[in-house]
């Protein structure tokens, strides 16, 4: 039925939405997605592909979660909307669940996409120190290549100029420091004479700005879209000690590395970090809702947010965060998580990607190839001696032949403005072990296509 009315659909698809930034070569070549099961999705045309990049790294427990379904469908039977300037349960067992998910006692603030998320953090950061009589610290460190967000706020805070140079100017007060990028070490080094100049220059951010004007530090355990930038084991525990040393709160934006996807129930976790901020999203709910939320260390709120007076509220209000359908999803996402020890299983099945990715070492255009729990990139160059990064043509043309073959993997990197050439890969947690391998064989067989 679909198939014959597929090129239809999707004329009427060029006639009537407007995307945003599409996917890939999908701008040539869309595909209408109709259905998915387990790790695949369906096309209108009739195809299914394993979905290496977990729809835009959210689907962690794959398309067809039944569970899922049901648990919106049953709350929104029994109470589908009330807004949290009262409370409802949902939010309430959600917030309790994150918090111990989280490892400490964390007050959660719902909101519904990873940029409000984010800009959440941001107000929370002023208020907090303007609430202990430091009104000036306002500024935010965050890094060149980090993504955090499409609002003005968390786009400031981003550092892909190719996503905010037509926009500008964005909200003030937002400082950009280099990345934690050891393929393309910002300062010339190398890992065996890295003496973590990136965390380092945090620190000097610090005093050249004067540091009673600074907020906060924002920072992704490991930057995902900005190309699966692995730091140094010791970077974030060093952005800890700087932010402690300096009075500023670390933020750290779990959007994409929360929920299992880094084999641990947080990225920062991976690091023996406590953060005063977590944001976070997509994996909240697994994707099949909107939800996000921004978790504050229980002692902060307890410092500057629990007082009676009016001008210690945050003053944030939003129609449909920490919507009751939405929590819901968020639960029953925990409760398979946990029953079917999904966090383990992304970090054993990450191992497994990443022994299977170093199959591709030595193919032509395999520049570096970096891997965190579940979560892979693999950057394409030129050629291994001169690292410049592989013409956008051809990293395209990888992504077609992947998907040619039935596997979407996905693009990123802003390694320069606009210049993706990271293949990114971020499967649902179902993914089988032979399926992984098929990702990589794919992958393999696509760089050899162009080359
Ligand atoms: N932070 C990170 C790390 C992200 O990857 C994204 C989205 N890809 C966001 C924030 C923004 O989330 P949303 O698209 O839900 O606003």
């Amino acid at each position: 039925v679909l198939k014959a009315g597929a090129s239809a659909w999707l004329e009427k698809d060029r006639r009537y939405v407007w995307h945003g930034m599409v996917a890939h070569e999908a701008a040539r070549h869309p595909m209408a997605v109709v259905g998915g099961d387990g790790a695949y999705v369906l096309d209108a045309e009739g195809r299914r592909y394993l979905d290496a990049m977990s729809g835009l790294w959210c689907v962690n427990l794959g398309y067809s979660r039944k569970e899922l379904a049901e648990a919106a469908y049953r709350q929104m039977t029994e109470m589908p909307y009330y807004p949290l300037t009262h409370t409802h349960l949902p939010a309430i067992a959600l917030a309790e669940r994150l918090s111990t998910w989280l490892g400490g006692e964390y007050r959660i603030f719902f909101s519904n996409s990873g940029s409000e998320a984010n800009e959440v953090a941001f107000k929370i950061a002023r208020q907090y120190h303007a609430q202990r009589g430091e009104p000036h610290r306002w500024k935010v460190v965050s890094r060149y290549r980090a993504y955090h967000g499409n609002t003005m706020g968390a786009l400031a805070a981003s550092g892909q100029f190719d996503r905010k140079f037509r926009y500008e100017p964005l909200a003030p007060g937002f400082v950009h420091v280099p990345p934690p990028d050891c393929y393309r070490c910002p300062f010339g080094k190398e890992p065996s004479t890295c003496a973590m100049e990136c965390a380092q220059y945090v620190d000097d951010v610090m005093r050249w700005e004067v540091d009673e004007t600074v907020a906060a530090v924002i920072a992704e355990p490991v930057i995902t879209g900005g190309g699966v930038l692995v730091p140094p084991d010791g970077y974030l525990p060093k952005l800890r000690e700087i932010c402690d040393r300096h009075g500023a709160l670390l933020i750290v934006d779990e959007v994409i590395c929360g929920f299992g996807r880094t084999g641990a129930p947080f990225g920062h976790q991976r690091y023996g970090v406590r953060p005063d901020i977590v944001t976070m999203a997509k994996g909240i709910t697994s994707g099949y809702l909107p939800l996000a939320a921004t978790a504050v260390r229980a002692e902060l709120f307890e410092e500057a947010f629990a007082r009676d007076e009016a001008y210690a509220h945050l003053r944030h209000v939003n129609t449909f965060g920490g919507h009751p359908a939405s929590c819901a999803v968020g639960l029953a996402t925990l409760d398979i998580m946990e029953r079917e020890n999904m966090v383990d299983r992304a970090r054993i099945l990450g191992d497994l990607l990443a022994a299977e990715l170093k199959r591709l070492q030595g193919l032509p255009h395999v520049g570096d190839i970096r891997a965190f729990g579940l979560l892979a990139g693999v950057e394409l160059v030129e050629d291994g001696a001169t690292r410049a990064p592989l013409a956008p043509e051809l990293v395209g043309r990888v992504v077609a032949a992947c998907r040619q073959r039935g596997v979407i993997v996905g693009k990123n990197g802003d390694t320069t403005p606009g210049g993706n050439n990271i293949v990114t890969l971020c499967p649902p947690f179902v993914v089988s072990e032979a399926e992984v391998q098929r990702i990589v064989d794919v992958l393999g067989e696509a760089i050899l296509a162009i080359s």
